[in-house]
Protein backbone atom coordinates (compact mmCIF):
# COMPACT_ATOMS: atom_id res chain seq x y z
CA UNK A 1 0.00 0.00 0.00
CA UNK A 2 1.13 3.37 -0.53
CA UNK A 3 0.12 6.66 0.99
CA UNK A 4 0.63 10.08 -0.08
CA UNK A 5 -0.82 12.83 1.72
CA UNK A 6 -1.82 16.40 0.65
CA UNK A 7 -4.16 19.38 1.24
CA UNK A 8 -6.53 19.65 -1.51
CA UNK A 9 -8.78 22.93 -1.34
CA UNK A 10 -12.40 22.57 -0.55
CA UNK A 11 -12.82 24.15 -3.88
CA UNK A 12 -11.18 20.52 -5.51
CA UNK A 13 -13.18 18.88 -2.80
CA UNK A 14 -16.16 19.99 -4.07
CA UNK A 15 -15.59 19.89 -7.95
CA UNK A 16 -14.81 16.19 -8.17
CA UNK A 17 -18.12 15.22 -5.61
CA UNK A 18 -19.12 12.75 -8.85
CA UNK A 19 -15.70 10.83 -8.64
CA UNK A 20 -15.92 9.91 -4.89
CA UNK A 21 -17.83 7.13 -3.88
CA UNK A 22 -18.38 7.75 -0.34
CA UNK A 23 -20.57 4.15 0.03
CA UNK A 24 -18.17 1.13 -0.93
CA UNK A 25 -19.19 -1.54 0.83
CA UNK A 26 -17.44 -1.42 4.28
CA UNK A 27 -18.60 1.57 5.08
CA UNK A 28 -21.78 2.68 7.19
CA UNK A 29 -24.59 4.78 5.68
CA UNK A 30 -24.52 8.81 6.35
CA UNK A 31 -25.28 9.24 9.76
CA UNK A 32 -24.61 13.04 11.44
CA UNK A 33 -26.80 15.09 12.42
CA UNK A 34 -27.50 18.75 11.07
CA UNK A 35 -25.84 20.51 14.25
CA UNK A 36 -22.56 17.84 13.65
CA UNK A 37 -22.62 19.12 10.04
CA UNK A 38 -22.95 22.87 11.09
CA UNK A 39 -20.22 22.29 13.91
CA UNK A 40 -17.27 20.83 11.03
CA UNK A 41 -18.63 24.35 8.84
CA UNK A 42 -18.02 26.31 11.85
CA UNK A 43 -14.46 24.62 12.67
CA UNK A 44 -13.44 25.41 8.86
CA UNK A 45 -14.53 28.94 8.75
CA UNK A 46 -12.23 29.53 11.74
CA UNK A 47 -9.27 27.91 10.03
CA UNK A 48 -9.37 25.10 13.11
CA UNK A 49 -7.76 21.81 12.28
CA UNK A 50 -10.01 19.15 10.78
CA UNK A 51 -8.98 15.01 11.33
CA UNK A 52 -7.45 14.35 7.48
CA UNK A 53 -9.12 11.77 5.40
CA UNK A 54 -8.16 8.37 3.38
CA UNK A 55 -9.32 8.05 0.20
CA UNK A 56 -8.08 5.13 -1.84
CA UNK A 57 -7.99 5.59 -5.61
CA UNK A 58 -9.52 3.51 -7.66
CA UNK A 59 -8.51 4.05 -11.07
CA UNK A 60 -6.67 7.05 -13.08
CA UNK A 61 -7.97 9.22 -16.15
CA UNK A 62 -10.67 10.34 -14.64
CA UNK A 63 -9.28 9.67 -10.91
CA UNK A 64 -12.34 7.68 -8.56
CA UNK A 65 -12.41 7.27 -5.33
CA UNK A 66 -13.47 5.56 -2.27
CA UNK A 67 -13.90 7.11 0.91
CA UNK A 68 -11.78 4.99 3.26
CA UNK A 69 -12.74 7.08 6.55
CA UNK A 70 -14.44 10.56 5.74
CA UNK A 71 -17.75 10.43 4.56
CA UNK A 72 -19.81 12.10 6.71
CA UNK A 73 -17.14 15.10 6.97
CA UNK A 74 -16.89 15.06 3.08
CA UNK A 75 -21.07 14.97 3.10
CA UNK A 76 -21.27 17.75 5.35
CA UNK A 77 -18.64 20.20 2.98
CA UNK A 78 -20.28 19.09 -0.10
CA UNK A 79 -24.00 19.72 1.11
CA UNK A 80 -22.83 23.17 2.59
CA UNK A 81 -21.61 24.13 -0.85
CA UNK A 82 -24.58 23.39 -2.75
CA UNK A 83 -26.92 25.38 0.00
CA UNK A 84 -28.19 22.22 1.15
CA UNK A 85 -28.26 23.61 4.66
CA UNK A 86 -27.23 26.76 6.91
CA UNK A 87 -24.74 27.67 9.57
CA UNK A 88 -26.13 27.34 12.98
CA UNK A 89 -28.49 30.15 14.16
CA UNK A 90 -26.87 30.76 17.33
CA UNK A 91 -23.32 30.51 16.14
CA UNK A 92 -20.74 33.48 17.14
CA UNK A 93 -19.19 36.11 15.06
CA UNK A 94 -15.96 35.57 12.95
CA UNK A 95 -13.76 38.70 13.18
CA UNK A 96 -16.88 41.06 13.30
CA UNK A 97 -18.85 39.15 10.82
CA UNK A 98 -21.83 37.68 11.90
CA UNK A 99 -22.66 34.57 10.23
CA UNK A 100 -25.37 32.97 12.19
CA UNK A 101 -28.26 31.56 10.09
CA UNK A 102 -26.14 32.21 6.75
CA UNK A 103 -26.00 29.78 3.72
CA UNK A 104 -23.01 29.27 1.92
CA UNK A 105 -23.65 32.04 -0.77
CA UNK A 106 -24.50 34.78 1.59
CA UNK A 107 -21.20 34.37 3.32
CA UNK A 108 -19.41 37.32 3.19
CA UNK A 109 -16.48 36.90 0.63
CA UNK A 110 -13.58 36.41 2.30
CA UNK A 111 -15.30 33.98 4.84
CA UNK A 112 -16.15 32.05 1.23
CA UNK A 113 -12.76 32.43 0.15
CA UNK A 114 -11.59 30.63 3.22
CA UNK A 115 -14.02 28.18 3.06
CA UNK A 116 -12.73 27.74 -0.80
CA UNK A 117 -8.97 27.47 -0.34
CA UNK A 118 -9.62 25.36 3.42
CA UNK A 119 -6.73 22.88 3.03
CA UNK A 120 -7.86 19.41 3.81
CA UNK A 121 -5.59 16.79 4.46
CA UNK A 122 -6.38 13.45 2.48
CA UNK A 123 -4.21 11.16 2.46
CA UNK A 124 -5.01 9.04 -1.05
CA UNK A 125 -3.81 4.93 -1.06
CA UNK A 126 -3.11 3.38 -3.73
CA UNK A 127 -1.68 -0.11 -4.85
CA UNK A 128 -3.77 -1.86 -2.67
CA UNK A 129 -6.30 -4.62 -2.28
CA UNK A 130 -10.24 -4.45 -0.44
CA UNK A 131 -8.83 -6.77 2.19
CA UNK A 132 -6.13 -4.12 3.20
CA UNK A 133 -8.84 -1.51 2.94
CA UNK A 134 -11.00 -3.27 4.98
CA UNK A 135 -8.52 -3.79 7.44
CA UNK A 136 -7.42 -0.57 7.21
CA UNK A 137 -11.06 0.92 8.08
CA UNK A 138 -11.58 -1.36 11.06
CA UNK A 139 -8.64 0.26 12.75
CA UNK A 140 -9.67 3.49 11.45
CA UNK A 141 -12.68 2.95 13.28
CA UNK A 142 -10.93 1.45 16.66
CA UNK A 143 -12.40 -1.96 15.42
CA UNK A 144 -15.33 -1.46 17.24
CA UNK A 145 -18.12 -0.94 14.10
CA UNK A 146 -17.59 -4.03 11.50
CA UNK A 147 -16.55 -7.78 13.28
CA UNK A 148 -18.90 -9.00 11.08
CA UNK A 149 -17.58 -12.47 10.39
CA UNK A 150 -16.72 -12.42 14.24
CA UNK A 151 -20.25 -11.21 14.97
CA UNK A 152 -21.42 -14.21 12.83
CA UNK A 153 -19.25 -17.08 14.75
CA UNK A 154 -20.99 -15.96 17.71
CA UNK A 155 -24.63 -16.83 16.12
CA UNK A 156 -25.30 -19.99 17.16
CA UNK A 157 -26.69 -23.02 14.81
CA UNK A 158 -25.18 -25.85 12.70
CA UNK A 159 -24.49 -23.29 9.88
CA UNK A 160 -21.87 -21.68 12.30
CA UNK A 161 -20.24 -24.44 12.81
CA UNK A 162 -20.18 -25.96 9.27
CA UNK A 163 -18.27 -22.78 8.26
CA UNK A 164 -15.88 -23.22 11.17
CA UNK A 165 -15.45 -26.63 9.52
CA UNK A 166 -15.24 -25.60 6.27
CA UNK A 167 -12.84 -23.15 7.44
CA UNK A 168 -10.24 -25.56 8.80
CA UNK A 169 -9.80 -26.96 5.48
CA UNK A 170 -6.40 -27.93 4.31
CA UNK A 171 -7.48 -25.77 0.86
CA UNK A 172 -7.35 -22.10 3.14
CA UNK A 173 -3.58 -22.94 3.83
CA UNK A 174 -2.29 -23.20 0.77
CA UNK A 175 -4.32 -19.76 -0.36
CA UNK A 176 -2.61 -16.06 -0.95
CA UNK A 177 -4.36 -14.63 2.04
CA UNK A 178 -4.02 -14.68 5.62
CA UNK A 179 -6.75 -15.89 8.09
CA UNK A 180 -6.93 -12.00 9.14
CA UNK A 181 -10.23 -11.16 11.03
CA UNK A 182 -11.41 -14.83 10.61
CA UNK A 183 -11.15 -14.50 6.58
CA UNK A 184 -11.00 -18.57 6.04
CA UNK A 185 -14.31 -18.28 7.61
CA UNK A 186 -15.90 -15.42 5.75
CA UNK A 187 -14.68 -17.21 2.59
CA UNK A 188 -16.14 -20.47 3.25
CA UNK A 189 -19.31 -18.86 4.10
CA UNK A 190 -19.61 -17.22 0.86
CA UNK A 191 -18.82 -20.72 -0.60
CA UNK A 192 -21.45 -22.49 0.78
CA UNK A 193 -24.43 -19.29 0.41
CA UNK A 194 -23.30 -19.78 -3.75
CA UNK A 195 -23.36 -23.69 -3.48
CA UNK A 196 -26.50 -23.09 -1.69
CA UNK A 197 -27.86 -20.73 -4.05
CA UNK A 198 -27.26 -23.15 -6.87
CA UNK A 199 -25.78 -19.81 -8.75
CA UNK A 200 -24.04 -16.47 -8.97
CA UNK A 201 -25.64 -14.66 -6.17
CA UNK A 202 -24.84 -11.75 -4.21
CA UNK A 203 -22.29 -13.24 -1.01
CA UNK A 204 -21.58 -9.40 0.74
CA UNK A 205 -22.28 -9.28 5.05
CA UNK A 206 -25.80 -8.83 4.53
CA UNK A 207 -26.40 -12.48 2.87
CA UNK A 208 -23.99 -14.64 4.89
CA UNK A 209 -26.23 -13.26 7.92
CA UNK A 210 -29.26 -14.30 6.58
CA UNK A 211 -27.83 -17.15 5.48
CA UNK A 212 -26.59 -18.00 9.19
CA UNK A 213 -30.10 -17.27 10.34
CA UNK A 214 -31.77 -19.15 8.06
CA UNK A 215 -29.80 -21.98 7.73
CA UNK A 216 -29.03 -22.48 11.28
CA UNK A 217 -30.73 -26.08 11.46
CA UNK A 218 -27.90 -27.20 8.25
CA UNK A 219 -27.33 -30.73 7.42
CA UNK A 220 -23.64 -31.20 7.77
CA UNK A 221 -24.17 -34.59 6.18
CA UNK A 222 -26.13 -33.38 3.32
CA UNK A 223 -25.76 -33.70 -0.38
CA UNK A 224 -24.61 -30.09 -0.65
CA UNK A 225 -22.21 -30.28 2.30
CA UNK A 226 -20.57 -33.73 0.86
CA UNK A 227 -20.43 -31.50 -2.56
CA UNK A 228 -18.81 -28.06 -1.19
CA UNK A 229 -16.24 -30.49 0.74
CA UNK A 230 -15.47 -32.41 -2.37
CA UNK A 231 -15.17 -29.55 -4.73
CA UNK A 232 -12.43 -27.67 -1.53
CA UNK A 233 -10.93 -31.22 -2.22
CA UNK A 234 -10.66 -30.94 -5.68
CA UNK A 235 -9.16 -27.03 -5.19
CA UNK A 236 -6.51 -28.67 -2.75
CA UNK A 237 -5.31 -31.79 -5.31
CA UNK A 238 -5.40 -28.76 -8.01
CA UNK A 239 -2.81 -26.45 -6.70
CA UNK A 240 -1.73 -29.08 -3.78
CA UNK A 241 1.12 -26.19 -2.51
CA UNK A 242 1.21 -22.55 -1.28
CA UNK A 243 -0.24 -20.13 -4.24
CA UNK A 244 -0.32 -16.65 -3.80
CA UNK A 245 -2.01 -16.10 -6.76
CA UNK A 246 -5.41 -18.07 -4.76
CA UNK A 247 -6.21 -14.27 -3.54
CA UNK A 248 -9.70 -14.26 -2.37
CA UNK A 249 -11.80 -12.97 -4.60
CA UNK A 250 -9.87 -15.57 -7.23
CA UNK A 251 -10.59 -18.56 -4.60
CA UNK A 252 -14.34 -17.30 -4.39
CA UNK A 253 -14.73 -17.16 -8.08
CA UNK A 254 -12.56 -20.50 -8.80
CA UNK A 255 -14.72 -21.98 -6.30
CA UNK A 256 -18.05 -21.02 -8.49
CA UNK A 257 -16.49 -21.98 -11.68
CA UNK A 258 -15.48 -25.60 -10.52
CA UNK A 259 -19.13 -25.71 -8.96
CA UNK A 260 -20.58 -24.86 -11.81
CA UNK A 261 -18.09 -27.42 -14.24
CA UNK A 262 -18.57 -30.03 -11.62
CA UNK A 263 -22.24 -30.22 -12.46
CA UNK A 264 -21.82 -30.40 -16.31
CA UNK A 265 -18.80 -31.20 -17.20
CA UNK A 266 -16.18 -34.14 -16.95
CA UNK A 267 -13.40 -32.61 -15.43
CA UNK A 268 -12.19 -34.88 -13.12
CA UNK A 269 -8.70 -35.53 -14.71
CA UNK A 270 -7.98 -31.65 -15.30
CA UNK A 271 -6.50 -30.46 -12.38
CA UNK A 272 -3.10 -29.95 -14.01
CA UNK A 273 -4.74 -27.86 -16.91
CA UNK A 274 -6.98 -25.96 -14.96
CA UNK A 275 -3.89 -24.90 -12.57
CA UNK A 276 -1.76 -24.01 -15.60
CA UNK A 277 -4.55 -22.25 -17.34
CA UNK A 278 -5.42 -20.12 -13.60
CA UNK A 279 -1.65 -19.89 -13.33
CA UNK A 280 -1.08 -18.33 -16.94
CA UNK A 281 -4.03 -16.34 -16.26
CA UNK A 282 -2.64 -14.66 -13.39
CA UNK A 283 0.61 -13.68 -15.05
CA UNK A 284 -1.06 -12.27 -17.98
CA UNK A 285 -3.18 -10.15 -15.97
CA UNK A 286 -0.26 -9.03 -13.66
CA UNK A 287 1.55 -8.27 -16.98
CA UNK A 288 -1.09 -6.27 -18.42
CA UNK A 289 -2.03 -4.06 -15.25
CA UNK A 290 1.51 -2.63 -15.81
CA UNK A 291 1.09 -1.44 -19.10
CA UNK A 292 -0.40 2.02 -19.98
CA UNK A 293 -3.86 2.16 -19.92
CA UNK A 294 -4.02 2.53 -24.49
CA UNK A 295 -1.56 -0.67 -24.75
CA UNK A 296 -3.36 -2.58 -21.84
CA UNK A 297 -6.00 -5.40 -22.66
CA UNK A 298 -9.50 -3.90 -21.98
CA UNK A 299 -11.19 -6.46 -20.60
CA UNK A 300 -7.95 -7.02 -17.87
CA UNK A 301 -8.49 -3.72 -17.26
CA UNK A 302 -12.02 -3.90 -16.45
CA UNK A 303 -11.82 -6.91 -14.45
CA UNK A 304 -8.89 -4.93 -12.42
CA UNK A 305 -11.66 -3.05 -11.85
CA UNK A 306 -14.20 -5.49 -10.79
CA UNK A 307 -11.41 -7.23 -8.29
CA UNK A 308 -10.70 -3.64 -6.74
CA UNK A 309 -14.15 -2.83 -5.89
CA UNK A 310 -17.54 -4.58 -5.10
CA UNK A 311 -15.95 -7.68 -5.14
CA UNK A 312 -19.27 -9.37 -3.26
CA UNK A 313 -21.43 -8.02 -5.41
CA UNK A 314 -23.36 -10.28 -7.77
CA UNK A 315 -22.40 -7.68 -10.55
CA UNK A 316 -18.97 -8.54 -9.83
CA UNK A 317 -19.07 -11.91 -9.63
CA UNK A 318 -20.95 -12.77 -12.97
CA UNK A 319 -19.20 -10.37 -14.33
CA UNK A 320 -15.79 -12.19 -13.53
CA UNK A 321 -17.11 -15.77 -13.79
CA UNK A 322 -17.61 -14.76 -17.61
CA UNK A 323 -14.44 -13.60 -18.39
CA UNK A 324 -13.29 -16.54 -16.39
CA UNK A 325 -14.62 -19.78 -17.84
CA UNK A 326 -14.37 -18.41 -21.26
CA UNK A 327 -10.58 -18.22 -21.03
CA UNK A 328 -10.71 -21.85 -19.51
CA UNK A 329 -12.60 -23.07 -22.36
CA UNK A 330 -10.38 -21.07 -24.52
CA UNK A 331 -7.47 -22.53 -22.87
CA UNK A 332 -8.79 -26.00 -22.57
CA UNK A 333 -10.88 -26.40 -25.65
CA UNK A 334 -11.40 -30.21 -25.85
CA UNK A 335 -13.29 -30.56 -21.87
CA UNK A 336 -16.11 -32.96 -22.54
CA UNK A 337 -19.79 -32.96 -21.39
CA UNK A 338 -21.10 -35.14 -19.03
CA UNK A 339 -23.19 -36.46 -21.32
CA UNK A 340 -22.78 -36.07 -24.98
CA UNK A 341 -25.05 -32.85 -24.97
CA UNK A 342 -25.75 -31.57 -28.87
CA UNK A 343 -25.93 -27.86 -27.91
CA UNK A 344 -23.06 -25.79 -27.17
CA UNK A 345 -23.50 -23.53 -23.82
CA UNK A 346 -22.66 -20.17 -23.19
CA UNK A 347 -19.23 -20.29 -22.17
CA UNK A 348 -17.99 -22.59 -25.12
CA UNK A 349 -19.56 -20.40 -27.86
CA UNK A 350 -18.28 -17.59 -26.37
CA UNK A 351 -14.78 -19.32 -26.46
CA UNK A 352 -15.62 -20.42 -29.75
CA UNK A 353 -16.41 -17.00 -31.13
CA UNK A 354 -13.27 -15.34 -29.51
CA UNK A 355 -11.18 -18.16 -31.18
CA UNK A 356 -12.90 -17.80 -34.58
CA UNK A 357 -12.48 -13.86 -34.05
CA UNK A 358 -16.27 -13.69 -35.29
CA UNK A 359 -15.77 -15.38 -39.04
CA UNK A 360 -17.31 -18.35 -40.56
CA UNK A 361 -15.24 -21.10 -40.74
CA UNK A 362 -17.71 -23.42 -42.57
CA UNK A 363 -17.71 -20.78 -45.46
CA UNK A 364 -19.55 -22.92 -47.87
CA UNK A 365 -21.72 -20.23 -49.15
CA UNK A 366 -19.94 -17.25 -48.15
CA UNK A 367 -15.81 -16.29 -48.11
CA UNK A 368 -15.51 -16.18 -44.90
CA UNK A 369 -14.49 -12.86 -44.69
CA UNK A 370 -17.34 -11.11 -42.67
CA UNK A 371 -17.75 -10.73 -39.09
CA UNK A 372 -20.98 -12.13 -37.75
CA UNK A 373 -22.75 -10.53 -34.96
CA UNK A 374 -22.92 -12.23 -31.79
CA UNK A 375 -26.46 -12.95 -31.76
CA UNK A 376 -26.17 -14.50 -35.24
CA UNK A 377 -24.57 -17.23 -36.05
CA UNK A 378 -24.65 -21.04 -35.38
CA UNK A 379 -21.97 -22.79 -32.91
CA UNK A 380 -21.36 -25.91 -35.87
CA UNK A 381 -19.81 -29.05 -35.30
CA UNK A 382 -16.43 -29.98 -37.22
CA UNK A 383 -16.99 -33.31 -36.71
CA UNK A 384 -21.00 -33.89 -36.91
CA UNK A 385 -22.76 -34.64 -33.68
CA UNK A 386 -24.53 -37.43 -36.11
CA UNK A 387 -21.22 -38.87 -36.40
CA UNK A 388 -20.23 -38.91 -32.89
CA UNK A 389 -17.92 -35.66 -32.97
CA UNK A 390 -17.86 -34.51 -29.47
CA UNK A 391 -19.71 -30.97 -28.64
CA UNK A 392 -16.42 -29.48 -27.50
CA UNK A 393 -14.80 -26.20 -27.95
CA UNK A 394 -12.25 -28.01 -30.17
CA UNK A 395 -14.85 -29.64 -32.35
CA UNK A 396 -17.36 -26.36 -33.02
CA UNK A 397 -16.67 -23.52 -35.35
CA UNK A 398 -18.50 -20.59 -36.33
CA UNK A 399 -21.31 -20.96 -39.47
CA UNK A 400 -22.64 -18.24 -40.68
CA UNK A 401 -26.37 -18.69 -40.93
CA UNK A 402 -26.25 -18.47 -44.90
CA UNK A 403 -23.64 -21.42 -44.72
CA UNK A 404 -25.57 -23.20 -41.46
CA UNK A 405 -28.54 -23.01 -43.86
CA UNK A 406 -27.02 -24.63 -46.89
CA UNK A 407 -25.10 -27.40 -44.81
CA UNK A 408 -28.51 -28.57 -43.87
CA UNK A 409 -29.73 -28.78 -47.66
CA UNK A 410 -27.43 -31.16 -48.97
ZN1 LIG B 1 -20.41 -18.61 -44.01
Amino acid sequence: MENNKKPWPLTTVCGIRERIDTNPDFQRPAVWSKSQKQLLIDTILRNYDVPKMYWRKLSSKPDQYDVVDGQQRLRAIWEFRAGEYRIAKDADSINGDAIAGLSYEELPDELRMRFDIYPLDVVVITDTDEDEVREMFLRLQNGTTLKAQEKRNAMPGKMRDFVKDLADHKFFTICGFANRRYTFDHVAAQMILLELTSSICNVKNADLNKMYKLQKDFDNKSEKAKKIKRLLDYLFDTFEEKTPELERYNAISLYALISYLSEKYVIKDRKGEIKDWFLDFEKYRKEEIKKSEDEADPEIIAYHGRISHSTDSIDSLKWRHELLSRHLFESIPDIKFKDNNRTFTHEQRLAIYRRDKGLCQLTLKCDGANKCEWDNWHADHITPWSKGGETTVSNGQIACQECNLSKGDR
